[in-house]
């Protein structure tokens, strides 16, 4: 039996708790949790995934590791389930987990492959513990990205998304300081064969000219933009530290679209940001139908100590929980009119293990039963049920 790890939090996570599995091979005592600490919900899912986790297995050893045990690490530690924590920095090195050396995790077989290019960050917004918990940003060279892609493509992915904590700050610490779109071509030169390629959350200011390029004209670069957009109004913007501005983010868009009229775009928004009043709210809202905003990850704010915003005047819990539920509808409405658009139109559709898919825009797909999974089938959608296309 191998060791247990427990994965909670964002995509970069997950794709670190499978390469912590194979590490750890048959250390059969041995339970991780790799924990998330974005938000004060996330540390308190942390610590009942530690409880769970313990009552499951009473008598391994328990290690937690993560950024809940960068950020939180007082209090993690003093918890009686817990035996040991190990650094965020350190969770892939097999030192700092007494096991020897292996050679690198094969990737295991997945229908789109998530590869983590590039890891911290060295911006400061306001609201936000990440840089805390993983330190400043490091990048994987070229080469260890393209063994990656490599190794998942001859496990039979048929689509790859690069991940990692601010993908655009990619090969800013590598010589030469390549900028993101070097990577991107790089892989769709090195590998001809792989249909689809998707890129994560992005910060827009910071997409360079040869990945705007690559997204206006190249069809294996998936027609999915999501930004990493936090809010729509100027000056909470300014407050949040973040270094675009609305007209930014619109600009952005409509340039893109010029290009590629079946860009579907996601974003990420938080709502109730300390000092956000209903005109800057009605902005949030705003923002969600100038972009056409299909695909939305809506966090209500929450205070983490230690952050600059924590420090400003704050909104009652149930006004934010209000405005985020506002928001979540706005997406609702705008991921259904599009959805609608895509009814009778052709798409390629890549097939999940579930019965579903998803196509180049990241519409979700119901596909008829024995569709294997891993293939890529053209489809014609007839109609729309429970937010699915069928
Ligand atoms: S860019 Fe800002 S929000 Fe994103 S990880 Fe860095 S500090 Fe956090």
């Amino acid at each position: 039996m191998s060791a247990e790890v427990i994965s909670l939090g964002c995509r970069l996570n997950l794709s670190e708790s499978e390469d912590i599995r194979a590490m750890l091979g048959g250390s059969s005592d041995l339970v991780v949790v790799n924990s998330c600490a974005v938000t004060l919900e996330a540390v308190r899912q942390t610590r009942q995934a530690i409880r769970k986790a313990r009552r499951a297995h009473p008598d391994a050893r328990l290690l937690v590791t993560g950024c809940a045990a960068e950020i939180e690490r007082d209090q993690l530690a003093a918890m009686p389930e817990v035996d040991g924590l190990i650094a965020n920095s350190a969770k892939l090195d097999p030192r700092a987990w007494n096991v020897p050396a292996r050679p690198a995790p094969v990737a295991s077989l997945h229908t789109r492959a998530f590869i983590a290019v590039q890891n911290g960050c060295d911006h400061a917004c306001t609201f936000c513990v990440i840089p805390q918990g993983r330190g400043p940003s490091r990048s994987l060279t070229v080469d260890r990205v393209c063994g990656e892609v490599a190794q998942h493509c001859e496990r039979g992915a048929a689509e790859v998304v690069l991940t990692g904590v601010d993908v655009t700050s990619w090969g800013q610490d590598l010589p030469g300081r390549p900028a993101l779109g070097i990577l991107v071509q790089e892989i769709l030169d090195r590998f001809p064969t792989l249909q689809r390629l998707r890129m994560s959350s992005l910060d827009g200011i910071e997409i360079d000219p040869l990945l705007f390029e690559l997204f206006a004209s190249e069809r294996r670069l998936m027609p999915h933009l999501h930004l990493s957009l936090q809010h729509g109004h100027d000056l909470i913007l300014k407050r949040m530290k973040r270094r675009h501005l609305r007209g930014d983010a619109v600009a952005l868009v409509e340039r893109l679209r010029a290009h590629r009229p079946d860009l579907a775009v996601g974003a990420d928004l938080i709502a109730g940001f300390p000092t956000e009043s209903e005109e800057h709210h009605a902005a949030n809202l705003s923002i969600i139908r100038e972009l056409g905003i299909v695909h939305g990850h809506v966090f209500p704010y929450s205070p983490r100590p230690g952050t600059p915003a924590a420090l400003m005047p704050q909104l009652s819990r149930p006004l934010i929980k209000q405005r985020a539920a506002e928001l979540r509808d706005a997406v609702a409405k705008a991921r259904g009119a599009w959805l609608a658009t895509l009814v009778g139109k052709p798409a390629s559709v890549l097939a999940e293990r579930d019965g579903t898919g998803y196509t180049p825009g990241f519409a979700r797909v119901a596909l008829p039963a024995g569709t294997r999974a891993g293939s890529i089938i053209d489809i014609i959608p007839t109609s729309i049920k429970d937010g699915l296309l069928t």
